[in-house]
């Protein structure tokens, strides 16, 4: 039998981080089908929507849609990012019980994503984070260019374990760690996560890497040996890298899933199932953009 700590908990970003960059309108009965595929396939977390500006981003204009339509199978949590309170509003509307916050490790990427300070953003979720947690939500909270920022640059880990704990603090369940520029290299992804470690409850820590430089499963392998037991993929390996056009940017889940499999993790993941649902939502994505005709 294994014991606890080879398990490890795979959270699903395809639906949301994977699609929310493509240019050409899926609809939405793909996306329901998609998600209720990777449900089957035995995620225990997948993103699913985001409640953003449905003029900033078109794409999840549907987002109170799909969460009306999806099957939500027990046991499985389906988040959705909230980025404000208008956000929030549409996230109740949805009956979602669970939500994503982001902020950032540099005050230069949180002025460009977001237009405001970290404190900024701090300030902004806030009355979302209270009213979550009136509503018994499960909150998870991000920090984005853990490892390297397209604006400033390096990035102090110090300052990835100052958002972490502050987010920590205010009183997210989850803290995920993100590689947003592919740029994370293995020995920092040790010294970040002994960093981290001592401001989050390892068991609440979670890396979400890039493979645009492909080393993303270098750097698993490093958070793994630091004793981080949650990581995020992408079904398909779906969603670019914003900052380098073409280049990969999530880490696919299927070799994730492959990958752990091999170290002797447990995940919990149909491979078949889950090829499944790579291959139609390819399919789906190719006719949407008119390929293949
Ligand atoms: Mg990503």
């Amino acid at each position: 039998m294994m014991s606890a700590s080879n398990l490890v908990r795979i959270v699903e970003v395809g639906p949301r981080d994977g699609l929310q960059n493509e240019p050409a309108p899926i609809p939405i009965a793909a996306k329901v089908r998609f998600i209720d595929q990777l449900s089957l396939a035995g995620f225990p977390v997948i993103e699913a929507t985001s409640f953003v500006n449905p003029k900033a981003v078109p794409q999840l204009a549907d987002a109170v849609e799909v969460m009306h339509t999806i099957q939500r199978t027990p046991g499985v949590r389906y988040l959705t990012l909230v980025p404000n309170e208008r956000g929030f509003e549409r996230a109740l509307e949805a009956d979602v019980d669970a939500i994503a916050l982001f902020t950032a490790a540099t005050e230069a990427f949180a002025q460009a994503n977001v237009g405001t300070s970290i404190d900024g953003t701090f300030a902004r979720f806030a009355p979302v984070l209270e009213q979550a947690r009136d509503a018994d939500m499960w909150v998870r909270g991000y920090v984005s260019v853990a490892f390297g920022c397209p604006y400033a640059g390096a990035v102090d880990p110090d300052a990835v374990a100052s958002v972490a704990e502050r987010l920590w603090e205010a009183g997210c369940d989850e803290v995920a760690i993100a590689d947003t520029i592919g740029s994370a290299e293995p020995e920092q992804v040790a010294t970040v996560t002994a960093r981290v470690a001592e401001v989050v409850p390892m068991e609440h820590l979670a890396m979400h890497f890039h493979d645009t430089n492909g080393r993303a499963l270098a750097n698993v392998d490093a958070a793994l040996a630091g004793g981080i037991r949650i990581f995020d993929s992408s079904a398909g390996g779906l969603g670019g890298c914003p900052f380098a056009p073409g280049a990969p940017g999530n880490l696919a889940s299927e070799a994730l899933v492959a990958h752990l499999e091999q170290l002797g993790y447990e995940t919990g993941i149909d491979r078949d199932q889950l090829a499944l649902a790579v291959g139609e939502i390819r399919l789906a994505l190719a006719v949407a953009r008119g390929e293949g005709a």
